[in-house]
């Protein structure tokens, strides 16, 4: 290797990422299984990369998040990975639209053991979110995840932090988007929308935000006491 070798981070095939998963993701065999698993699918990489997960799990811990929320299940990694690191009188309040992949959740929720902290359903975010209000979530939750539709974040961004509590902690999946984000030439449409999530995300007052290189990159931003 040449002393100036740099490698593309989002090439799944950068030895770095290989090094990374070897020395420091302890993913249980479960998630290997699922992740081998989804890696099928033709939307795939939809799922959260395994040393995301490994971060994920140690934030839920580190923040003592005992009430949490997931906004974008497909196969159901993401959300075996926040609900086993929540305490056994946790919840995970889930939604997803898409009902196709309830069996491969369901196998694999069961298997880890953590079915019964998941409250799952299946419709739209925008349906899910004002029943959430209505069922006293209001100001209450520890940490929401948000993965869905890349052209609703600014939306989901508003009704999340209505329900987060004060110093609650809000994780927005796939922020640059490949890269592309940062390309001013790349107008595509998904890319524009991400971008415009950034530009309103840096604005905002009343939190911290830190966008982390991991996986598609991933912004915490943590509401205000
Ligand atoms: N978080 C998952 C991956 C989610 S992929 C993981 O890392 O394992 C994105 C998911 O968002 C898809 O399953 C899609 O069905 C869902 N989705 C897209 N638009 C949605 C909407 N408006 N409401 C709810 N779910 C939506
Ligand atoms: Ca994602």
């Amino acid at each position: 290797m040449s002393a100036d070798k740099t490698y593309d981070m989002f090439d799944p095939a950068n030895p770095v990422l290989g090094y990374i998963r070897e020395k420091s993701v302890r993913e249980p065999d479960y998630l290997v299984r699922l992740r081998e698993e989804t890696a099928k699918h033709p939307a795939g990489r939809m799922q959260i990369t395994p040393e995301q997960g490994a971060l994920m799990h140690m934030l839920v811990k580190l923040h003592g998040a005992k009430t949490a929320i997931e906004i974008g299940v497909f196969t159901g990694y993401s959300a075996a990975v926040l609900a086993a690191a929540l305490p056994e009188d946790g919840k995970l309040y889930a939604c997803d639209h898409d009902i196709r992949h309830m069996d491969i959740q369901h196998r694999y929720w069961s298997e880890a053991g953590v079915q019964d902290k998941i409250d799952m359903r299946y419709e739209l975010a925008n349906d899910a979110f004002p029943q959430w209000e209505m069922e006293g979530l209001i100001g209450s939750v520890d940490m929401i995840f948000v993965d869905a539709d890349k052209g609703s974040y600014i939306s989901y961004y508003e009704q999340a932090m209505k329900l987060l509590r004060p110093g609650g902690l809000l994780i927005m999946d796939n922020v640059l988007w490949y890269g592309k984000v940062a390309d001013p030439e790349n107008v595509e449409n998904l890319t524009v929308s991400v971008r415009q999530f950034n530009d309103f995300a840096s604005q905002q007052k009343d939190v911290e935000i830190s966008t982390i290189p991991i996986g598609d990159g991933m912004t915490l931003i943590r509401k205000s006491d």
